[in-house]
């Protein structure tokens, strides 16, 4: 029992001495500017997701439209061959049909021919029972009957052979067409697929345009949160709190005792880039004490540039900027009233800082003068 308390009074004792030195509570402006950034790249990777699939919806757009002009253009000219195969096997079958017309009209005169020779034949047969003119009229006779009957024979297995002729030929231009009929409906088939395929992509494809639309404007969103969060901080930087002590003039005290002045303000290189440098570098080595330069009061604030950073109003629209701090010295809270020469913080490279150092400003109604113009 007395073991737990005292873990447990000892876990206290620890969140208290983390909150004092990081104020790990809250979202300091520097964690808020880092959390924004991190979302706007995350936004920005996946609006470039959202371009890539949009490119590649956009070529299977192509692709489908082409195949499915190509299938088009085949099945036209498929269409084309249809019509002039369906027109042969109609001319076809219209000349079967003729004569088949042709044999049955033959037939039936031969019928009709033969009917009335056998009559002929009946009444000459008993012309001769009743005492006709001759035999040799009679073999005539026969004969004559016997060579009508050939040539209507031989004239009607022409005409059906014909008619047989021409019922093979339709048959073949029948079984054509049916083969141009399954080419077509296979034509048919693919270009509907083309097109569903080709719907398919054009809907992915807005999809990610839209997509990319709404993650542009997201970004747009995000840039606008992370200038109001650089605003919000430049305004903090600026202002003299209200309560701060009218600055009664006088030298500044040196933050740094023993340390000399490195890098001045104003116009300088970093890294390549152009920037105007609104303070003094002062380079030290990690956990150098920071000493407040005049009377006045303090606001904390850490900032993705400045790091662990404290400001001093001054009054009369004077402050101090002390950053890149390893971390507040004890007390060093919002509000809090300090004497010139008070330890405030310690140097170290937390922010956009190369090397250790103190960053070391000055500010009048929110622009950046010299500070070694308070040097004395
Ligand atoms: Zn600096």
């Amino acid at each position: 029992m007395y073991k737990k308390g005292m873990r447990r009074a000892a876990a206290l004792l620890a969140v208290c001495w983390l909150g004092l030195l990081f104020r790990a509570a809250a979202e300091t402006p520097a964690e808020k500017l880092e959390r924004l950034r991190a979302e706007q790249q995350a936004i920005e990777q996946q609006i470039e997701q959202n371009r890539t699939d949009a490119a590649r919806a956009g070529d299977l757009v192509n692709l489908y439209t082409a195949k499915e002009q190509n299938v088009k253009a085949q099945i036209a000219v498929l269409q084309l061959k249809i019509q002039e195969c369906e027109a042969q096997l109609a001319g076809t079958q219209a000349q079967v049909a003729a004569k088949l017309l042709e044999v049955d009209r033959s037939t039936q005169s031969f019928e009709a021919r033969m009917k009335g020779m056998y009559e002929m034949s009946r009444q000459s047969g008993l012309a001769v029972l009743l005492g006709a003119d001759s035999l040799s009229e009679m073999l005539t006779f026969g004969e004559y009957l016997q060579r009508i009957a050939v040539r209507d024979t031989r004239l009607i297995a022409e005409l059906t052979a014909r008619r047989e002729e021409l019922a093979a030929l339709a048959a073949r231009q029948q079984a054509e067409l049916d083969a141009l009929d399954a080419s077509n409906a296979e034509l048919e088939a693919a270009a509907n697929e083309y097109a569903a395929a080709l719907q398919q992509a054009n809907a992915r494809l807005s999809a990610a345009q839209a997509a990319e639309q709404a993650g542009a404007a997201a970004f747009a969103a995000k840039e606008q949160e992370i200038a109001a969060a650089e605003r919000e901080y430049a305004e903090w930087a600026a202002q003299s709190d209200n309560d701060a002590p009218e600055y009664t003039g006088g030298a500044f005290y040196w933050p740094l005792p023993g340390y000399s002045t490195g890098s001045p303000m104003g116009w300088r290189t970093l890294n390549g880039v152009q920037e105007f440098h609104r303070g003094m570098d002062i380079p030290a080595p990690l956990g150098t004490k920071i000493y407040a330069a005049a009377d006045g009061v303090v606001s904390t604030k850490a900032h993705y540039t400045y790091g662990t950073c404290v400001k001093l109003s001054h009054g009369g629209g004077l402050v101090t900027i002390y950053a890149h701090m390893s971390a507040w010295a004890e007390g060093i809270a919002d509000g809090v009233p300090v004497k010139q020469g008070q330890l405030i913080g310690y140097v170290g490279r937390t922010g956009r800082a190369y090397g250790y150092h103190l960053h070391f400003e000055a500010n009048l109604n929110g622009a950046p003068v010299d500070v070694r113009d308070y040097l004395g």
